[in-house]
């Protein structure tokens, strides 16, 4: 498992498993179940025998140093191979990353996500918490660290900005969850509309039903997307199990405006959407403006998406380096930046999930040893 995954109790439970998708035994039956025999590997190895078995007890450490940011999966995959090959790995985190703070911990247990971490800190990986790197740190990093790789996610809500978004009772799923995991008492009214067909909308959608049902004994969550049902991005399980939990998950509508009335939230105004995407692949919604619906609600959710920060990238930094589509930064096949000791990983240039991040952070990891090897 560790020679290429070293998050396998992650994996083992949340990973989109993409591999089953193509398992062959699933042209006849069902697809091997390769996320739960992870799993179940995983479970049976208590965390202390983990260095004998991996046959890690002693590694030779070199004099080259590595400064990652964040602590999501992509920089705990560049840190773990990173710290294999004898590298001292820095590790800086804000606050927690998506694995923690976004998906519920009814899907993953936070204990399951401390074996795996901890193993990766026990090869000798140190990690600085409560470290918001800005620019100038950022600079200290370039100074003092032979390479810099930064792994920070995508954590800035985006809003569809129709009439109404600015009212104080539509909330970002991101910010939500994060309360929610948090243990913060959040507003749970009667009704409530989500805006996205994603999986993190489905993670939202789910944890509102579960805390309307404890307050109210009943679910009044309408889960909506631009998606038709059978092209919404959400794994088919998660709108699955969200219709289990008695949300209404009711795809194809783009969302028009919000209704207030005497400074309450009425609910959402939506359209019949007809196609997403024109012939050349862009992102131009089509909508049939005759076919209206409206959702009541107390509360819009809005789950499409989220924007990253770089702003620890100092304006100098951003006219030296190349950027692609999307504002992301241009890659390699190793990820590595324009500029030769700056690596990227995860979210910010190759998503949509754990597994990516852990593929292209390993990726990273031989292209940072292929530049300080030479
Ligand atoms: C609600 C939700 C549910 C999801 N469900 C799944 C799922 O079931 N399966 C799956 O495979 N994927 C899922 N994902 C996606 C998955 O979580 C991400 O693809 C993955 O975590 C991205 O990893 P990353 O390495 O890019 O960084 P992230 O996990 O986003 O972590 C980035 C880290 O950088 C830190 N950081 C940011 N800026 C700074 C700074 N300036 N200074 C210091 N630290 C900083 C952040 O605090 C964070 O810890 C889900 C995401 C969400 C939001
Ligand atoms: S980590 Fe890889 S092999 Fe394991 S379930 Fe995910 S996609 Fe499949």
């Amino acid at each position: 498992l560790y020679e290429t995954n070293p998050l396998p109790e992650i994996c083992g439970r949340i990973c989109t498993h993409k591999c089953e998708d193509v398992c062959s035994v699933g042209i006849n039956g069902d697809a091997l179940s390769i996320r739960w025999l992870k799993r179940y590997i995983a479970d049976q190895i208590d965390s202390s025998d983990y260095k004998e078995i991996l046959n890690t007890q002693e590694i030779y450490k070199n004099d080259k140093k590595v400064a990652l940011v964040g602590s999501g999966p992509a920089s705990l995959s560049a840190a773990y191979y990173l710290s294999l090959l004898g590298y001292n790995c820095t590790k800086l985190e804000k606050a927690g990353g998506m694995m923690r703070y976004g998906i519920p911990s009814y899907r993953l247990p936070y204990d399951q996500i401390d074996k795996d971490i901890d193993y990766i800190l026990s090869l000798g990986v140190n990690i600085e918490y409560n470290v918001n790197v800005d620019a100038k740190k950022f600079a200290e990093l370039k100074d003092n660290f032979d390479v810099v790789y930064i792994g920070t996610g995508l954590h800035l809500g985006r809003s569809t900005g129709i009439p109404g978004t600015d009212h104080e009772h539509v909330f970002q799923s991101i910010d939500l969850l994060r309360e929610i995991t948090e243990g913060k008492e959040i507003m749970v009214p009667e009704k409530v509309v989500v805006i996205g067909g994603g999986n993190v909308a489905m993670d939202i959608t789910r944890s509102m039903a579960r805390l309307q049902m404890k307050k109210y004994g009943k679910v009044q969550v309408i889960a909506t997307s631009l998606e038709s049902e059978e092209n919404m991005p959400a794994d088919r399980e998660e709108v699955v199990e969200a219709r289990e939990e008695d949300a209404i998950v009711n795809p194809g509508w783009g969302p028009k405006s919000i209704e207030i009335v005497d400074g309450k939230i009425k609910g959402l105004h939506v359209v019949k959407c007809l196609s997403i995407f024109d012939e050349e692949g862009r992102f131009a919604p089509k909508f049939d403006d005759d076919n209206k619906n409206f959702f009541e609600a107390d509360m819009v959710v809005e789950s499409i998406g989220q924007g990253m920060d770089m702003s620890y990238l100092s304006d100098d930094l951003k006219e030296e380096l190349k950027f692609g589509p999307r504002g992301r930064l241009d890659v390699n096949e190793y990820f590595q930046s324009s500029l030769d000791w700056l690596f990227v990983g995860g979210d910010m240039v190759q998503g949509p999930d754990v597994i990516h991040g852990i593929a292209n952070g390993h990726k990273a990891a031989i292209g940072i040893d292929n530049l300080l090897n030479k």
